[in-house]
């Protein structure tokens, strides 16, 4: 059986498109997407957002040594970041055919020509985005939902923004059945962020562009921070760190090179 969104809404957003000082490039192309707000949705006042618990003793085996070998061992420590990523069934995000594939440590194939992060990347990206639990965050790049998933479990409320339409389709489902209520999976062109719950306390890209793309900037709250790979493709692209102090002063930090899939600006 086809699982439904609860909550199927239209909504449009114009981006302001507001330049910052350290912004690398301002050549912001294309327009403003339109988005279809394909699951969840904010909680109703009495609502709890805690994240569903899971209860799948062999696959938690598979999680636990997958946090213990490639996350915290190569240096990742945030306890509520390793129990997230101890939490979260990455299997139930794959396809089928790759489950068992699923605790390794590598990307995999989610269709599309996209891909699933590797574990430890989506760790390091996570802990460095330093989540309270009433922060807002903005994802671009739902992909499979498994990073949105982990921010989930430790953020008040998640959106991610995905511009292939089967795939913002198939991630709301997956997240809806999972029974997260504080994830809104959006269809659109990420570049532009989303206005309407701007600003952000912290925003994760999971793609890569050639600039840091400057709606961004201007939707992360002062004191926020925001993660990102930038270049064109291959090795040549840098996970890029970037801070906005309470001032609105942008600074950027390069931490190491990394390899994703291309941030598009065509819908699909
Ligand atoms: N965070 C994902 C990884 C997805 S790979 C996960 O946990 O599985 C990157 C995703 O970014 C792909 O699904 C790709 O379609 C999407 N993407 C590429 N360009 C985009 C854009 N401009 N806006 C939104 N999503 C984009």
């Amino acid at each position: 059986m086809r699982l439904l969104p609860l909550h199927l809404l239209m909504s449009c957003f114009v981006a302001t498109g507001m330049a910052s000082e350290n912004e690398e490039s301002s050549s912001a192309e294309g327009n403003p997407g339109k988005f279809v707000l394909r699951a969840a949705r904010a909680l109703e006042s009495g609502e709890s957002s805690s994240p569903p618990s899971f209860t799948d003793a062999e696959r938690l085996m598979e999680r636990k040594r997958m946090v213990r070998n490639q996350i915290s061992a190569r240096g990742v420590d945030d306890s509520k970041v390793l129990a997230a990523m101890r939490d979260v069934p990455r299997h139930l995000l794959v396809p089928e055919s790759l489950q068992k594939h699923a605790y390794k440590d590598r990307p995999l194939p989610i269709g599309h020509g996209q891909t699933i992060s590797q574990p430890y990347i989506v760790g390091y990206m996570t802990e460095l985005l330093r989540i309270g639990p009433e922060d807002t965050i903005l994802e671009i790049g739902t992909g499979s939902g498994y990073q949105a998933a982990i921010l989930a479990q430790l953020a008040g409320q998640v959106i991610s923004i995905e511009i292939i339409e089967a795939l913002a389709n198939r991630a709301a489902e997956d997240l809806q059945a999972m029974g997260y209520k504080n994830i809104s999976v959006l269809h659109g062109d990420g570049y532009f962020g989303y206005e309407e719950q701007a600003p952000y306390d912290a925003i994760i890209v999971t793609a890569a562009a050639e600039h840091i793309p400057p709606p961004l900037i201007a939707q992360l709250k002062p004191g926020g921070r925001m993660i990102l790979p930038v270049g064109s493709s291959g090795w040549t692209q840098n996970l890029i760190l970037v801070k906005k102090n309470a001032k609105g002063k942008v600074t950027t930090n390069h931490l190491l090179p990394v390899r994703f899939v291309p941030l598009t600006r065509k819908e699909r």
